[in-house]
């Protein structure tokens, strides 16, 4: 910033709301369904009637418990629940059945990789909660209540103050989402609300020797990466502009702040200050008995668990020898990558199939909205294509086209190949007859190869271009340099 001794340090903590994909809600039958019609899927338990008693979803705790396990927490043998209070019309009971003192995990840690660099983000607790409903502001003069989503599972996540920049906020976030979709304990649709963040950010700033921490903020809601990355970015720099304005704005001298994101200005704005936060008067949920985990259950948990995206990328690099990027690409989506592997158990070369994933299959399926897995070919035929180019017998452009083809037919990528007269040609005479009309047609750059030596090499090579043009890219294009050069050679005995 303006005063040049100053070096800042951002730092950031994650709380995260991931909604679990249970077919119910928390604590009653209700549906959990998106977009359903406005209070179509409540209950006397959801709309918190007197007398209606909640009744624990085991599934929801079976799948915070995998979360938690993934996440390298202590699972706890013994919780209970609690109820948080404050009054808000969406909120119907006027307190939220959450885990105060009790979370169901706690002091774990996650490994994600910033730039190839290996970084552990602390898991300070992970407890179940319910949702509460939705206001609705979009008519003049009122609001509406949609409590279609009261009672929907919740897991909340708290990270420790370990993140650094926005970018790392945003990859924590982004490997979080690969985890809870890869665990299936959550389908992690953005769009629908199921993963909410809020950033706890400050900066320590050293200025002359000394360092200085400014309030934190607490950013409310955002539930987007993009939202999460300018959030953070904005706020880190909102934070030393107002403490070059005013010294005292310090942590201990400001109270701590709750602000909200402004999407189209690109801002956040204060919405309280936490001297004024609720004093939520927790105590324990009288209606529900607390939650044991016997050992075996959580040890039959454990075991069930998958690979996770981070170990499987590492072994795909290091068994299967596909490149970083392509490794990361391909595991992003549990199921594609489950059919990768299936395509390298049918005998599918796995460098080639990296490659027609990453550059083949992957936008085949993207033109089509949908994830390669989705697409028609089985691990069978896709492997049995790879094949074929690592066996020779398409070149690589035609192996696009005979995934596209594999769309629409059943058929074979051999016989595709070769009714669509895209087996490439190693019969010598053939491919002599094409360098005999490439050579006729390039006279200037024979002549070139003949009196340029320099330039012999990058001659030779546009002639073999365009060769493998003239054949359709059939031409077998080791076999067409070897016969070029031989005709050059020819060329020279014959002139000297
Ligand atoms: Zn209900
Ligand atoms: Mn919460």
């Amino acid at each position: 910033m303006s005063d040049h001794k100053l070096t800042t340090r951002t730092i950031i903590g994650l709380e995260i709301h991931v909604q679990l994909a249970t077919r119910s809600k928390m604590f009653c039958d209700c549906a959990v369904e998106f977009a359903a019609a406005p209070n179509s899927r409540v209950c006397p338990v959801c709309l918190g009637l007197p007398g209606a008693l909640p009744v624990m979803n085991r599934q929801a705790v079976r799948m915070a418990v995998t979360a938690g396990l993934a996440l390298n927490c202590k699972i706890a043998s013994f919780t209970k629940w609690d109820r948080k209070n404050y009054y808000y019309p969406d909120l119907p009971k006027n307190y939220q059945i959450s885990q105060y003192d009790l979370p169901l995990g706690r002091d774990g840690y996650f490994d994600i990789q910033v730039h190839g660099n290996a970084r552990r983000v602390g898991i300070i607790r992970a407890h179940l909660e319910e949702d509460a409903g939705k206001n609705i502001h979009d008519r003049p003069g009122c609001t509406l209540v949609d409590l279609n989503r009261t009672g929907t599972p919740l897991l909340e996540i708290v990270t420790g103050p370990d993140l650094r920049s926005a970018e790392e906020a945003c990859t924590f976030a982004v490997e979080l989402q690969r985890l809870v979709t890869y665990l299936g304990v959550s389908e992690g649709v953005m769009q629908k609300g199921q993963m909410r963040f809020e950033p706890n950010v400050n900066v320590a700033i050293t200025s002359g020797g000394l360092e200085y921490r400014t309030p934190i903020s607490e950013i409310k809601n955002l539930n987007s990466f993009k939202a999460l990355r300018r959030a953070v970015e904005y706020e880190s720099h909102r934070q030393v502009r107002d403490w070059l304005a005013d010294r005292a704005y310090l942590q201990g001298q400001r109270p701590n702040e709750n602000r909200g994101w402004n999407d189209e200005g690109g801002v956040t704005r204060l919405q309280r200050t936490k001297e004024e936060v609720h004093d939520y008067r927790y105590f324990p949920e009288p209606d529900l008995v607390p939650v044991e985990l016997a050992p075996a259950e959580v040890a039959e948990i454990r075991a069930a668990l998958p690979e996770l995206p981070l170990a499987r990328r590492a072994r795909f690099v290091s068994e299967l020898r596909l490149s970083a990027k392509d490794a990361e690409t391909i595991v992003a989506d549990r199921a594609t990558a489950d059919l990768f592997e299936q395509a390298v158990a049918a005998g599918g070369p796995a460098g080639v199939l990296g490659k027609q994933f990453v550059n083949v299959w992957a936008k085949l399926a993207n033109e089509r909205g949908v994830r390669i897995y989705e697409l028609p070919p089985d691990a069978e035929r896709i492997g049995a294509l790879a094949t074929l180019v690592d066996d020779g017998v398409v070149s690589a452009t035609a192996a696009n086209q005979i995934a596209e083809k594999m769309l629409d037919s059943p058929d074979s990528p051999k016989s595709l190949a070769e009714a669509m007269g895209l087996v490439r040609v190693s019969d010598s005479s053939q491919i002599d007859e094409w360098v005999d009309q490439v050579l006729a047609a390039n006279e200037r750059a024979v002549q070139t190869i003949l009196t340029d030596p320099k330039k012999a090499q990058a001659g030779e090579g546009f002639l073999r271009g365009q060769v493998m043009r003239l054949s359709g890219g059939k031409a077998d294009p080791r076999l067409a340099g070897e016969l070029i050069a031989r005709r050059i050679e020819e060329i020279k005995s014959s002139a000297g």
